[in-house]
């Protein structure tokens, strides 16, 4: 049986109040069963922790030995070391740094490719692991999303071979933290016509001039890639930027109310000089960006999985616990509605990110296949987080009865990556041959 994170944080308590109303310090702890196996349960057999609750349909049953392993490495990793801290990051609004290392050492960055992955994996388990982060911390979870999915795929599309030979091992180990600077204060939805900064060539030497809004890790990145406009033929090109150049600043943005222990920057690029040798060769327009960012909205997709099953067990959990009208809440109808629904929204998504990932394993997607998981998957886990806030109650908005954190970062995940309206119209060009963008 699996245990949840939250309930390893909090051993059961010897009783329930009396009243039914679990306390701060008596957080609900019955483990949810995981729903009798109706599929070929090999996996299962040889790692029966291996299968969430939220699994219903029992699709982590397709991992190879290494992938289950692995997922099973991970998921005690982010219950032993992440959730004990991740509340406490997020009050403060500081990533836990510490954690950047052990990261590292575990193998959850760098897992799609050739050269930094430790085996060869398929889809499923990378986007899995997505899930396994933000189930516990969609903050960690972004964290990788951008140092190794963002800041490695611009890498792997655009950079050439020595850029490749010098980032992709360090970003793989954590050793090197990565961010990718796209938007701009002006500039979101509409980076590829909007983007301002520009790049001006003179010599072996490229002047970048422009400010940059919301750069995930750029208070400590050891590497930006910035997109920039090219001033002789308005392409949209990318560049390395290092830690420390001069002319380049990143402050970070307060006063978020989601994924608040992502270190969101405000950059100003003030006249940075790179070497040539730091321009992404293969970005010659903002194709080539668009390129990175179809390979990585899977993975946000799965990132939203993940936010929605930790808010689901999380709410599970609480209404078996909790007593209303003498009985358990989970006992009312209208509640186990509220479950219902939150696990057919979890396993339907997990059906369409898994389809895509085993597209993806056998000759790829299309832009308009990844949007369309971003954007259902994550509109699917805003409606589920809400469902599980309410099965909590007031208790619902304390960060101790472990949903709160979901619902706030679940906005951050809605919308960055291509917000739903811009990753809809993607899906619409491609139905209907019309493109509605403006
Ligand atoms: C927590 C967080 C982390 C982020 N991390 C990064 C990062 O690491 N790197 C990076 O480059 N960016 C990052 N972003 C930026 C993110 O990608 C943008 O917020 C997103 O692309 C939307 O841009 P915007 O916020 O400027 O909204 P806008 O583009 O101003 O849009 C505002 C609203 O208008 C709608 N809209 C705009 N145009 C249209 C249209 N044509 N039709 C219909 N509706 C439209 C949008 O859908 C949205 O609802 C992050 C954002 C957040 C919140």
């Amino acid at each position: 049986m699996t245990v949840t994170h939250r309930q390893q944080q909090n051993p059961a308590p010897a009783s329930t109040p009396s009243a039914g109303v679990p306390s701060a310090t008596t957080r609900p702890t019955a483990p949810p069963p995981a729903p009798a196996s109706p599929v070929p349960a090999a996996v299962f057999d040889a790692y029966p922790d291996l299968r969430l609750p939220s699994d219903f349909y029992g699709f982590a049953d397709a991992f190879t030995d290494a992938e289950a392993e692995s997922v099973l490495e991970g998921r005690r990793f982010f219950a032993a070391e992440v959730a004990p801290v991740a509340d406490d990051h997020w009050e403060r609004a500081e990533f836990p740094r510490h954690l950047i290392a052990p990261l590292g050492r575990i193998g959850v960055m760098g897992t799609e490719w050739e050269s930094t992955r430790r085996f060869p994996s398929s889809a499923l388990y990378q986007g899995w692991l997505a899930l396994e982060m933000s189930r516990v911390d969609a903050s960690v979870g972004t964290f990788v999303g951008v140092s190794s999915g963002l800041t490695m795929t611009s890498l792997t599309v655009c950079g050439s071979p020595e850029q490749q030979a010098e980032w992709m091992p360090r970003l793989a180990s954590a050793e090197a933290v990565g961010a990718f600077g796209l938007t701009e204060p002006l500039s979101g939805s509409d980076a590829a016509k909007g983007l301002r900064t520009t790049a001006t060539r003179r010599g072996d030497t490229w002047v970048l001039s422009g400010e940059k809004r919301w750069i995930g890790n750029a208070t400590f990145a050891d590497v930006v890639v910035v997109w920039a406009r090219d001033t002789a033929d308005d392409q949209v090109k990318g560049f390395l930027v290092t830690k420390g150049s001069p002319g380049f600043t990143a402050t970070k943005i307060e006063g978020k109310t989601a994924l608040r222990a992502v270190e969101n920057a405000d950059i100003v690029l003030d006249g940075v000089e790179v070497p040539e040798e730091r321009r992404l060769p293969r970005a010659q327009s903002f194709k080539d960006t668009a390129e990175v960012l179809r390979l990585t909205r899977a993975g946000v997709a799965w990132q939203g999985i993940g936010v929605a099953v930790g808010a689901y067990e999380a709410a599970l959990a609480y209404a078996i616990t909790r007593e209303q009208f003498g009985k358990p809440i989970a006992s009312h109808q209208l509640v186990q509605d509220l479950l219902v629904r939150s696990i057919g929204d979890i396993t339907a998504s997990i059906a369409m990110c898994a389809r895509l990932a085993a597209l993806q394993d056998t000759g790829g997607t299309t832009d308009a296949q990844s949007s369309m998981a971003k954007s259902w998957v994550t509109s699917r886990m805003r409606e589920v987080v809400a469902r599980c806030r309410e099965v909590c109650g007031g208790n619902g908005i304390v960060l101790e009865t472990g949903v709160a954190r979901f619902v706030a970062d679940a906005e951050a995940i809605y919308s960055y990556e291509g917000t739903r309206e811009m990753n809809t119209l993607i899906v619409g060009r491609a139905i209907t041959g019309h493109a509605a963008f403006v």
